[in-house]
């Protein structure tokens, strides 16, 4: 966080350096992190906690990512998952009285073909049977919710019809950092910045703390949310994950006068765009086919995905890119996430979110606070847990990227 941010913020910063020893100490300080020890503290009364970040507070993903909040996923323990983290979002400015800009805009994943118009009818019955408010629409609904759109697709890509997801929604995403933050601090929980871990303290086969230029510190439990830097700290506990970690590249346009009122996402295309509170046209793809670390984004990343959106968005030619940047993800083989126990006594993760955790960080928060003060995973995140690829029970789920 930069100090003139700080400023603005009231963040109750403890002053000095970390104990020697907590209950709790998590890695990361990303949404996913802080959440969780907002829900320790808040839902179980576990306060002595600790989360430490090598950089400022919602500097990884969390404070890079394009917002989209959504259920519309493609099995129905995601569904479940993602709308109860929905309606936690729709909540949580009146629970934590902080404002996070929630705003529900809907959104249309768009057909261009026969293929994909069966696909998006199927994604509207599923979704709407497992509780996530999803319509099968035709291109005069799409109009009507979309004025801007070129329902011929530029001859191309000629609109068939969409899903439409009521309660698509968007909120910011460095206030949603800022929001945990405050509530983990204000309960008492410890939060580092400018303070990475380093290493895992060992006893035998337990990992019993962490490594820090500031010194060691023990913990009962050491949780791992790190975003993209999770192979690195499960390697360290001998942990071999199913995770390869990609740049996701985006960019923001100057202000458009106009109102764009919902998100749209098209299947074919894969690309999709939204209006930020600023005006800004906010547009996103696919992730890097190439694992890399790289947080730079690339000239022929923004060429093709402006000539993907200028096509059914023709008013898109006449603004400009105002800024470009990209995020390492932890994307998962089966692109869900991987919650819980890692195998190791006394090392859990949170990890998998690779381009669709944003929208996770309520329910991931409060339910592995809950595995962690009960040792028992919930139903909500039971199907998720690292063991269930030695089972050969892979959450397949390839509409967690939110362009297919
Ligand atoms: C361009 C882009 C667009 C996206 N759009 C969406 C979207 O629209 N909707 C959606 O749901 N998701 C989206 N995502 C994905 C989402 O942003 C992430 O899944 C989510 O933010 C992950 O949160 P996190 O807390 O796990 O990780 P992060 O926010 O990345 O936090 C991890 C933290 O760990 C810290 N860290 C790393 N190593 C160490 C260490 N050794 N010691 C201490 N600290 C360490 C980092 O500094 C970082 O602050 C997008 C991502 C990107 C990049």
């Amino acid at each position: 966080m930069n100090e003139f941010v700080e400023t603005l913020l009231d963040l109750p910063w403890q002053v000095g350096d970390p104990k020697p020893a907590y209950d709790v100490v998590i890695i990361g300080a990303g949404g996913h992190g802080l959440a969780t020890a907002y829900y320790l503290a808040t839902r179980h009364g576990i306060t002595n906690v600790c989360v430490l970040d090598a950089n400022y507070i919602g500097s990884g993903n969390s404070g890079r990512n394009t917002t989209i909040i959504r259920s519309n996923y493609g099995i129905p323990e995601s569904v479940a998952f993602y709308q109860h983290s929905l309606e936690m979002y729709q909540q949580l400015e009146a629970e934590t009285g902080s404002w996070i800009m929630h705003s529900t805009k809907g959104q249309i994943w768009l057909a261009h073909s026969v293929s994909t118009a069966r696909t998006e009818r199927t994604r509207a019955l599923m979704n709407e049977a497992c509780g996530a408010k999803t319509d099968y629409i035709g291109p005069e609904e799409i109009k009507r919710l979309c004025p801007q759109i070129d329902l011929t697709g530029g001859g191309r890509y000629p609109v068939q019809g969409a899903s439409y997801h009521h309660e698509g929604a968007t909120a910011r995403h460095d206030r949603v950092v800022w929001t945990y933050a405050q509530g983990a601090l204000r309960n008492g929980v410890h939060v580092f910045q400018h303070t990475p871990v380093t290493g895992l303290l060992k006893d035998g086969d337990r990992v019993t703390g962490v490594q820090t230029p500031k010194g060691n510190i023990s913990a009962g439990v050491v949780l791992s949310a790190v975003g993209g830097h999770v192979s690195t700290v499960a390697g360290w506990a001998g942990v071999r994950l199913p995770i390869r970690t990609h740049a996701l590249q985006a960019f923001v346009t100057n202000a458009y006068a106009q109102e764009f009122a919902p998100i749209v996402s098209s299947n074919d295309l894969v690309f999709y765009i939204s209006q930020t509170p600023r005006g800004q046209m906010l547009i996103g793809a696919e992730y890097d086919r190439q694992a890399s670390y790289r947080t730079s984004t690339s000239y022929s990343y923004l060429q093709a995905c402006s000539a993907k959106a200028t096509t059914l968005f023709p008013f898109l030619s006449k603004l400009r890119i105002l800024r470009s940047w990209a995020g390492i993800c932890d994307v998962s083989t089966d692109f869900s996430p991987i919650l819980g126990h890692t195998g190791v006594d006394g090392l859990m993760i949170s990890t998998g979110w690779g381009t669709w955790g944003f929208k996770a960080i309520p329910a991931a928060g409060e339910q592995l606070a809950e595995l962690i003060a009960t040792g028992t995973a919930p139903p909500l995140i039971a199907p998720f847990g690292l063991d269930r690829f030695a089972k050969e029970a892979a959450m397949a789920d390839p509409s967690s990227a939110g362009t297919r």
